[in-house]
């Protein structure tokens, strides 16, 4: 069905209809000029906005809809998170050329309800509107943490130990992939084969639809035990680089102590290796967080999948150690949407 046929209003109709109308910490959401949303007492509320821009974080040949409704909730469900927050309710906006159909609309707010949903995450409005020729999707989510809870990514002193959860590389391994025409060609029938297009699929499944640490982010917030925190969403040396400019410190990191996942450790037919997309590759999603080393017992006693990467140190020098202790400067090589040329990494 074309958009046409139904219109804005009728667009918005529908997608209100699915969504209802409210719910307890919403008592107005969609179908008013704004919506009513109920803050807890004591608690801060958080609030974040991402933008994902067709030709510049997502390709429509190589992502379904209902996939990018999913990311589009990830990526704003992790900034959350890396606030130790909860996430709430959420806007959202779009910018819709006439080429994209109503049910191509209604799978990306399936994929986008099937992440709301495992949150309790309302969707209380937004705004919808024609593009001349990309898609846009800007997502508002608003969130609440308990006032002395906030963690913030200011608050790494020297000596504090540096972890990251889950495994670091695979979305940008994943986009790689899903780039190459030829990765269908790889799924084979022999054991060996049907292993490595396992891999190829569990990266890219990463990248489609990042899980965000939201109730590890929640986790860490109430333990009291970690001094500062972000998301992975540039790149771990750009991510980094953000905590240790905001801190005023610098940090050790140690290659070897980087956590890769198999799949990304035995795919074929990557260009880099495995630590080139765990120290630059973007999108993870994953928390990176300082910890004062007399509260690592505490941490470890938390049991979240988290590893031990570096150390944070004095003066503003970020360092890549190797196996044998020698050290090389850590430069910021995430993306920047404004130094990197190209299209199609961006975030
Ligand atoms: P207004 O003219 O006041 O901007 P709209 O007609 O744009 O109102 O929107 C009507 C209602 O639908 C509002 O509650 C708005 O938040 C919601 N809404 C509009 N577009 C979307 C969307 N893409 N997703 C979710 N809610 C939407
Ligand atoms: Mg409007």
């Amino acid at each position: 069905m074309r958009l046409d046929d139904i219109g804005e209003f009728g667009l918005i109709e529908r997608i209100r209809r699915s969504f209802g109308t409210s719910s307890k910490k919403a008592p107005i959401g969609i179908g008013d000029d704004a919506a009513a949303l109920c803050v807890s007492p004591g608690q801060s509320l958080l609030a974040t906005a991402d933008m994902l821009v067709e030709g510049v974080h997502f390709d429509l040949s190589t992502t379904d809809l209902s996939s990018l409704g999913w990311k589009s909730a990830a990526v704003n469900l992790s900034d959350i998170a890396a606030m130790g927050g909860t996430p709430r309710s959420c806007l959202v906006a779009l910018a819709i050329p006439r080429r994209i159909t109503v049910e191509a609309i209604t799978e990306f707010y399936r994929g986008l309800n099937t992440l709301l949903g495992k949150h309790h995450v309302a969707l209380v409005g937004g705004d919808t509107c024609g593009s001349k020729k990309d898609l846009v999707i800007s997502i508002t989510m608003l969130g609440e943490v308990p006032r002395r809870q906030i963690l913030t990514r200011s608050g790494a002193r020297p000596g504090d130990l540096i972890y990251v959860t889950g495994a670091l590389g695979d979305s940008a391994a994943g986009l790689e992939l899903v780039r190459n025409a030829d990765f269908g060609m790889q799924i084979g029938k022999s054991k060996k084969e049907q292993r490595r297009s396992a891999a190829i699929r569990k990266l890219i499944n990463r990248h489609l639809r990042p899980v965000p640490r939201v109730e590890w982010g929640r986790k860490f917030a109430l333990s009291g035990c970690v001094s500062a925190m972000i998301d992975v969403s540039d790149g771990l040396s750009s991510d980094l680089g953000h905590v240790c400019e905001q801190s005023g410190v610098g940090a050790d990191i140690h290659g070897d102590w980087l956590p890769l996942s198999r799949s990304l450790k035995s795919a074929q037919g990557l260009s880099r290796d495995a630590v080139g997309y765990a120290l630059s590759g973007g999108e993870d999603y994953e928390l990176l967080f300082t910890v004062p080393p007399d509260r690592e017992r505490k941490l470890l006693k938390l049991r979240i999948d988290a590893t031990k990467i570096g150390v944070v140190t004095k003066g503003r020098a970020l360092r890549l150690l190797n196996e044998q202790g020698r050290s090389r400067p850590l430069r910021a090589s995430g993306y920047d949407h404004f130094r990197t040329a190209g299209r199609g990494t961006g975030r």
